[in-house]
C-alpha cells in the first residue's frame, strides 16, 4: 500500500533539480502532487516521466511564480476546491544572486528574500488555514547548509535559509496541536542546475570538505522530504534535517 494514497501535494520549484526528484518521489507514494513552477514546458515533461515511471499517484502541473503573491493565493484557493483537502506542502522553488556582502545591491537581496523566504510565508499561510480546518498537515521546508553555517559570497542566501529555519520552528509551535507537523530539510551540495553554474575548481576544492566525499543527488534529498510527509512521520516537528553529506557537522 502507498503510503501517500488519496493525498494530495503541492511542491514548489518542482521543474527541475531536487523539486521534480520530490515530486516524483511523492507520485511513488500514491500523492496527487500538484508541481508548481514558471517554466511549463519542464512541467509537462515531469508529467509524462511520472506517468512512464507508471507512478501509483499523479503529477499535475501549476504554473506558478512564488514571488507572486496574488497568484499564489489564487492558486491554493483553486487546488483546495477542486481537490477538497492539501494534505502536504513542500517549500522547495529557490535561487541565489550571489556577491560579496559589500558589492550586494538591494536589488540582489530582495529578490533572493523573497523567493526564498517570503513565498514560504506566503504559501504556508494560505494552505495552512486548510489544514487546520482538515486538522491535518504536513510542511517541508527546504533550506540549505548556507542557512545553518553561513557561506560567503551567500549574504542574502544564507539569511533566506536561515529565515526559513526560524519560520518553521514557529510555525511547528503554532501548529503542532491541530496534526500538522513542520521540518526543514537542509541540503548541502547537490547536482543540479544551481550548482551546476559553479565552477569546476570550485566543485573538487568543496568535495573534500564533505565527509562522504561527494555531492548529493537530487533523489537523496527527496527520499528525507517524502518521509517527513508521511503520515509515520507524525511525531516529528520544528527539526531541521541535513542532507548533506555529513558537511554541517
Ligand atoms: P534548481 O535546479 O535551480 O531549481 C530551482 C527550482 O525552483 C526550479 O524548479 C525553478 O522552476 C523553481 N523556481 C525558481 N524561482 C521560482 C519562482 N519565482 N517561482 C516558481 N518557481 C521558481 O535548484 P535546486 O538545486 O533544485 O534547488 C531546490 C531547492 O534546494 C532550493 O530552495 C535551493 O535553495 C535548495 N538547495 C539546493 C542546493 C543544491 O546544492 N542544489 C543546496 C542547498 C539547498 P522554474 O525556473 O521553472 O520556475
Amino acid at each position: 500500500m502507498a503510503t501517500l494514497a488519496d493525498q494530495v501535494a503541492i511542491v514548489t520549484g518542482g521543474s527541475r533539480g531536487i523539486g521534480r526528484a520530490i515530486c516524483l518521489a511523492l507520485a511513488r507514494e500514491g500523492a496527487a502532487v500538484i508541481a508548481a513552477a514558471r517554466s511549463e514546458d519542464k512541467l509537462t515533461s515531469l508529467v509524462e516521466e511520472a506517468r512512464q515511471a507508471e507512478a501509483p499517484g499523479r503529477i499535475l502541473p501549476l504554473k506558478l511564480d512564488v514571488t507572486d503573491r496574488a497568484a499564489i493565493d489564487a492558486a491554493v484557493d483553486q487546488i483546495a476546491e477542486q481537490h477538497k483537502k492539501i494534505d502536504i506542502l513542500v517549500n522547495n522553488a529557490g535561487i541565489t544572486r550571489d556577491g560579496l556582502v559589500m558589492n550586494m545591491t538591494d536589488e540582489q537581496f530582495e529578490e533572493v528574500l523573497t523567493a526564498n523566504l517570503r513565498s514560504v510565508f506566503w504559501l504556508t499561510r494560505a494552505v495552512c488555514r486548510h489544514m487546520v480546518r482538515a486538522r491535518y498537515g504536513r510542511i517541508v521546508n527546504i533550506s540549505s547548509v548556507s542557512g545553518i553555517k553561513g557561506n560567503a559570497g551567500q549574504a542574502n542566501y544564507a539569511a533566506s535559509k536561515a529565515g526559513v529555519i526560524g519560520f518553521s520552528k514557529t510555525v511547528a509551535k503554532e501548529l503542532a496541536r491541530r496534526n500538522i507537523t513542520c521540518n526543514v530539510v537542509a541540503p548541502g551540495f547537490v547536482t543540479t542546475d544551481m550548482t551546476d553554474v559553479l565552477p569546476e575548481k570550485v566543485k573538487e576544492a568543496v568535495k573534500p570538505l564533505i565527509p562522504c566525499q561527494s555531492f548529493g543527488e537530487p533523489a537523496d534529498i527527496a527520499a528525507a522530504v517524502a518521509f517527513l510527509a508521511t503520515p509515520a512521520a507524525r511525531y516529528i516537528t520544528g527539526q531541521v534535517l541535513a542532507v548533506d553529506g555529513g558537511l554541517s557537522m
